[in-house]
């Protein structure tokens, strides 16, 4: 299995972004902009079950991914649910994210956002580090199991973990595939991701200023390009677009909101600096 087997194979869609503000309005722009549809992720249980009204609202054009965020497992973070959870509770998120994809199934396109993050802890005693870690990988591990068991993609953060994260995703199953998000890992980890048949998730910070290094593993990965090439080219690499917005604004429009019609210039900022 390929990541892209479990995509849309058409048209250049925002694959990862978190809807907020006035919808109809950031619809109408994203269509205007030549934007296909929109995957809405979530952070946890709540914004599942928005994700999945705002899909059944607009089915032409909003599918959500369902799943709980790692950083509700890291202190200070305004995600921060406490480390008091046991085995037990996390596995009761399982539970409940499966209630409400079998409640909607035709508006969820996967499971996320999960994955884990070790940039936000890096400072953090040596105690908090494990216990955060160790519940990290139980959070991730649940949702592997429910998109193995649903037969859905995953989409992942793994800020400073991508090789912890595709370890994970190797040894435990060999079926399901996920995009990695907002990636900003090396190469040597990007050419691994994608030889797996998972993906690779391109954001704003593909602009910023300081993102050379980013670049070149993109250059390295693609090569050179006319300049033509369609969204479906990257896909079958399993290379996806995405804004993470309302976070991340391309270079430009930086510390403003951002929004999924960004894609647009994501995309082709993308295929033009590589020709
Ligand atoms: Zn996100």
């Amino acid at each position: 299995m390929h990541i892209s087997d479990f995509l849309p194979k058409n048209g250049l869609f925002d694959s990862h972004c978190h809807l907020e503000g006035n919808i109809e309005q950031v619809m109408g722009k994203s269509r205007q902009h030549g934007v296909s549809g929109v995957f809405n992720a979530a952070i946890d249980i709540k914004t599942s079950k928005n994700g999945v009204l705002l899909a059944q609202k607009y089915p032409d054009y909003i599918k959500t991914f369902i799943g709980i965020d790692p950083q509700v497992f890291i202190p200070n973070h305004e995600f921060f649910l406490g480390f008091h959870y046991s085995d037990n509770q996390v596995e009761d998120f399982r539970r409940q994210l499966e209630e409400i994809y079998s409640s909607a199934k035709e508006a969820v396109i996967g499971i996320g956002e999960t994955g884990m993050d070790f940039y936000w802890i890096k400072d953090l005693d040596q105690e908090s580090q494990q216990k955060s870690k160790s519940l990290q990988l139980k959070l991730y591990e649940v949702h592997l199991q429910l998109a193995t068991q649903l037969k859905l993609p995953l989409t992942i953060h793994s800020r400073r973990a991508e090789k912890e994260c595709l370890e994970v995703i190797v040894k435990n199953t060999l079926s399901v595939k996920g995009i990695f998000h907002s990636f900003t890992g090396n190469y040597e980890i990007a050419k691994a991701i994608l030889d797996s048949g998972n993906g690779l998730g391109v954001n704003g910070i593909i602009t910023f200023k300081n993102a050379n290094d980013l670049r070149d593993v993109y250059k390295k990965i693609v090569g050179k390009l006319t300049g033509e090439e369609s969204p479906e080219f990257f896909y079958q690499k399993g290379i996806f677009f995405e804004t993470d917005s309302p976070f991340l604004a391309p270079e430009g429009k930086r510390g403003e909101t951002n929004y999924p019609y960004n894609v647009k210039d994501i995309f082709e900022f993308f295929v033009n600096y590589l020709k």
